[in-house]
């Protein structure tokens, strides 16, 4: 079989439309009731072959992103080489547009899609729960962004079970000046939250998804990193307060910050919301996006050179 000489995949960034965080376990992580939403902003990482694995990234934040083994699309395409007993010699090209370190997921989204590719790229066929599998190893959040949708994760978030959305949701994110660090953020909760309980999912959160009402959802959105995020940076204050006094639904923060979200109506009054956020100054910019988004998806395998789908035919299946 001719293998492609390029792959490209779109992974979607996610919003936490709940996030109940438990008392530090023994090993150090938190158990959590984490609501993921995937959301229409996309990075796209296309593997090619190469001599050696080699990251590249463009997009605004570029220049915030990890071109060593450390970035997570080198990790990912590393250990599915590693089970398959290949080199792991790819190029790795992030066009990002998730925004950096502001608990969107954005690493996680690249490593999935990273994993993804790679899979298509040396024809490894592998399984979706060997997959998932890798995406476990790689990271909580990973398994979420091969997904995508809406899910239920457990554990320490990594245990999905997916659920039902019955519309389609409009959001504003706000990007902030830097980032947080997500295990310092986790470290500002264990001191403010002595009293942490075994994270439950809310009912009344999964019924707002399942109808697709976005008032209903508004009242249950919650996120226990919020007060934390907003310890490390009181200045996200400012701008949940400019997104609601711009007529969101509601506002809170992404994760563990320091992008914020606010739930809109509905499209028009999103872009609304994110004009108001961008004049009143309290944010670095602001995007509207919608949910749910679907999971990483190959967009385009490009055929290699001189393959009979590169001269303009292929064969009949
Ligand atoms: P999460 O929401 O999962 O907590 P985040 O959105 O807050 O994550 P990321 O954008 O994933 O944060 O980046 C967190 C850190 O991970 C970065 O500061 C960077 O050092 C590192 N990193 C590794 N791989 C990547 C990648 N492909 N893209 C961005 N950051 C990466």
């Amino acid at each position: 079989m001719t293998r492609p000489a390029a792959v490209t995949v779109r992974v979607p960034a996610k919003v936490n439309v709940q996030l109940a965080v438990g008392p530090a376990r023994p090993d150090g992580f938190h158990d959590l009731a984490n609501v993921f939403l995937a959301v229409g902003l996309y990075d796209e990482v296309t593997a090619a072959p190469a001599d050696s694995l080699r990251i590249t990234c463009a997009g605004p934040d570029a220049d915030k992103v990890p071109l060593d083994r450390t970035n997570l699309a080198a990790r990912a395409a590393e250990l599915l080489a590693a089970r398959y007993g290949l080199a792991p010699d790819v190029h790795l090209h992030i066009a990002k547009d998730i925004p950096v370190a502001g608990g969107m997921a954005g690493g996680s989204a690249d490593g999935a899609a990273a994993l993804v590719a790679c899979d298509a790229l040396w024809g490894t066929g592998a399984s979706r729960a060997e997959l998932l599998d890798i995406c476990a190893e790689l990271g909580s959040d990973v398994p979420f962004s091969l997904v995508g949708g809406a899910a239920l994760g457990t554990g320490r978030g990594e245990k999905l079970s997916s659920l039902d959305v019955g519309g389609t949701f409009h959001w504003v994110f706000a990007a902030a000046d830097g980032g947080l660090s997500t295990p310092a953020v986790y470290r500002e909760f264990d001191r403010l939250t002595p009293g942490a309980v075994a994270p439950e999912a809310d009912e009344a959160l999964l019924a707002a998804l399942r109808a697709g009402d976005p008032f209903a959802l508004a009242g249950a959105l919650a996120n226990d990193l919020q007060p934390a995020a907003v310890s490390l940076r009181p200045s996200l204050t400012d701008t949940l307060a400019a997104g609601t006094a711009a007529g969101a639904l509601a506002s809170l923060v992404s994760g563990s910050g320091p992008t914020t979200a606010f739930l809109a109506e509905g499209e028009e009054s999103a872009r609304r919301i994110a004009e108001a956020l961008t004049a009143s100054g309290t944010c670095r910019s602001a995007r509207v996006a919608a949910s749910p988004a679907p999971g990483a998806t190959v967009l385009a395998a490009s055929p290699a050179p001189g393959s009979p789908a590169d001269l303009g035919w292929a064969p009949t299946p």
